[in-house]
C-alpha cells in the first residue's frame, strides 16, 4: 500500500502551470537561498566536481512559481531532486568560466585547471540530491555529478554576509520573487572613488532601460547596487603590467584576450553579493578603458567609462550587450574577432543559443516563424564587401592620432552597406555569426549582438530576452 500511496501524495503537491507540472514552493522550500560552492576541475572533455561549502543565506530572489527551467539555455543544468520522492523540484541552466576555458588552446592541448563555482537554489526543507548535468553535442543534458545535501545539518554554513558591503536600492518595483533583481557591484573603487561608482551605475542603468525590450519591461525589474571599497583604484591590466588589489578581482586580458574582462574570484564576489537578493549580477569596474564580458547566469562585467569621450563612450554599448549574454544567453553574432576560442562552436553541432544557428536543417530554423516565405535561406548579403571593410578596420593603427576618426569613417561605411541590403530589417539566415565567418548564421543583418554600435537588439534577441524576463517575473 505504501508504495502506491506515496507517489499519489506527491502528485497532490504539484500544480499544472504552463503545461508543465511545477512543484509547490512552500511544500519543498523555505524563503531562503541555498548556495552550493564547489570546484570544477579538468581539461577538454574531462569534468571533475568537488564540493567546497554549502550555505544558507538571505531570502530567495528567484521565482516561486517557475521552479523548473523551461528556457533550455546554457551548457550546464543544475537540478535539485527531492531525496524522499526522487522528484525534480528545481532546475536552472547556466554557463561557467570553466566551460569557456575548456574551449581555449590551454585546455584543448590537455592542461588541467580548477575554477570555483556557485549555484544558487531555494533552501529545501528536507534532504535533496543536487545534480549537475552537462549539455552534450546531441544538445541534451547528461548527469555528471550528484551529491546529497541535508539542509538541516551542521555542515551547512549559516554565517552572515560580508558586512563591509553597503546595499542601496536604485529601483524597486516589487517583491524579489516577482521581479528580476539586478545587482550591480562596483569593483576597483576605493572609498574615495565611491561617488564615481554611484554615478556610473546610475547612468548605465538609465541607458539599459532606454533599450528595448528592457524599456517596456522596466517594471519587471528591481535594481540594487553594492558599494564595497577596494584597496586600490582601477583593475588588473596584465598586458600593461598593472596589478590592483580589488574587492571582486576583475581583470583585463581574461583568457588572454586584451579587452575581455572577467573575474575568477567567485567566492569573494558571492560573499559580497550575498548581502542582497539577486537574479542577475553586474560587476561594474572603475576604468575608462573599453572592456567587459558576460556569462549566462553568472555575471556581466562592464567598464564605467564615465568620461564619455574616446573609447570611454562605448560603455553604453557594452553595458547592454553584456547583459544580453548573462541574462538571456545570447551569442555574439559578430565573427571577425580576436577572442581566444578555438573550439567554441564545434562543427556540425547546433548551438543552444537562441540567436545563431549552424543551419544544418533549414526547415528547423529556430526563428522560422519570423521569416517571410519568399526570403531565401541562407539569405544573400554583400558579405565579401563587408569583410574587406572589416579587414581595413583591423589594420588601423591604434596609436595613430586620428585613430578614432578613421574607425568611425569605416564603421559608418559598414553600417551604410548593411542598411543598403535587399533583406535589411528582415529575418533570414545571414552567414557570419558566433566568431565564425563560415557555417554559422545570424537572424538579422544587424543587432546589438552583431555590430559595435548602439543599434537595437534584433527581434529574435528581443524575444529571447523577454522569455527570460517572463520566466523570472511571472
Ligand atoms: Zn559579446
Amino acid at each position: 500500500m505504501l508504495k502506491i500511496r506515496y507517489p499519489i501524495l506527491f502528485l497532490l503537491l504539484l500544480t499544472f502551470r504552463n503545461g508543465i507540472t511545477t512543484p509547490d514552493f512552500d511544500q519543498f522550500f523555505v524563503d531562503q537561498t541555498m548556495r552550493i560552492d564547489y570546484y570544477h576541475t579538468g581539461t577538454r572533455n574531462v569534468d571533475i566536481f568537488s564540493l567546497d561549502q554549502v550555505y544558507a543565506q538571505g531570502r530567495w530572489a528567484g521565482s516561486k512559481t517557475n521552479l523548473l527551467d523551461t528556457l533550455n539555455l546554457g551548457k550546464y543544468l543544475a537540478k535539485v531532486v527531492d531525496a524522499g520522492t526522487n522528484a525534480l523540484i528545481y532546475s536552472r541552466g547556466f554557463c561557467s568560466l570553466f566551460g569557456e576555458w575548456q574551449t581555449t588552446p590551454e585546455a584543448t592541448t590537455g592542461n588541467h585547471q580548477t575554477f570555483h563555482e556557485s549555484v544558487l537554489v531555494p533552501l529545501p526543507r528536507d534532504a535533496v540530491n543536487f545534480v549537475l548535468a552537462i549539455r552534450g553535442n546531441d544538445g541534451r543534458f547528461h548527469d555528471k555529478w550528484s551529491i546529497r545535501i541535508d539542509p538541516n545539518s551542521r555542515f551547512i554554513s549559516r554565517e552572515g554576509a560580508n558586512t563591509n558591503a553597503r546595499v542601496s536600492e536604485m529601483m524597486i518595483n516589487g517583491e524579489p520573487e516577482n521581479k528580476i533583481d539586478l545587482l550591480i557591484i562596483g569593483d576597483g573603487y576605493t572609498k574615495d572613488d565611491m561617488s564615481q561608482f554611484r554615478k556610473a551605475a546610475k547612468t548605465l542603468t538609465k541607458t539599459l532601460f532606454n533599450v528595448e525590450p528592457f524599456k517596456k519591461r522596466e517594471k519587471d525589474f528591481n535594481v540594487r547596487r553594492i558599494e564595497i571599497a577596494s584597496q586600490e583604484s582601477g583593475i588588473d591590466e596584465p598586458r600593461s603590467k598593472i596589478w590592483k588589489n580589488t574587492a571582486c578581482g576583475c581583470s583585463f586580458n581574461s583568457f588572454d584576450s586584451p579587452r575581455y574582462v572577467l573575474s575568477f574570484h567567485n567566492k569573494a564576489i558571492r560573499d559580497i553579493a550575498a548581502n542582497a537578493p539577486y537574479d542577475a549580477l553586474y560587476l561594474l569596474f572603475n576604468s575608462e578603458r573599453y572592456g567587459g564580458g558576460g556569462i549566462f547566469n553568472l555575471y556581466a562585467v562592464c567598464y564605467s567609462g564615465t568620461k564619455r569621450q574616446g573609447e570611454s563612450w562605448w560603455a553604453e554599448y557594452v553595458f547592454v550587450h553584456e547583459l544580453g549574454h548573462s541574462l538571456a544567453g545570447l551569442a555574439d553574432e559578430y565573427y571577425t574577432s580576436s577572442v581566444a576560442y578555438e573550439e567554441f562552436y564545434p562543427a556540425g553541432v547546433e548551438p543552444w543559443e537562441p540567436n545563431i544557428t549552424a543551419l544544418s536543417d533549414p526547415q528547423a530554423l529556430k526563428w522560422r516563424h519570423l521569416v517571410q516565405p519568399q526570403t531565401p535561406i541562407p539569405t544573400p548579403w554583400e558579405k565579401a564587401r563587408y569583410d574587406s571593410l572589416d579587414a581595413e578596420l583591423r589594420k588601423v593603427n591604434r596609436l595613430s592620432p586620428d585613430y578614432l576618426e578613421q574607425i568611425e569613417t569605416l564603421r559608418t561605411e559598414m553600417e551604410t552597406l548593411l542598411r543598403s541590403q535587399t533583406y535589411w530589417g528582415e529575418a533570414g539566415a545571414f552567414e557570419g555569426a558566433g566568431y565564425l565567418s563560415k557555417g554559422m548564421y545570424r537572424p538579422y543583418l544587424d543587432c546589438r549582438m552583431f555590430s559595435k554600435s548602439l543599434v537595437d537588439f534584433d527581434p529574435v534577441c528581443q524575444a529571447a530576452i523577454e522569455r527570460v524576463i517572463d520566466f523570472y517575473s511571472r
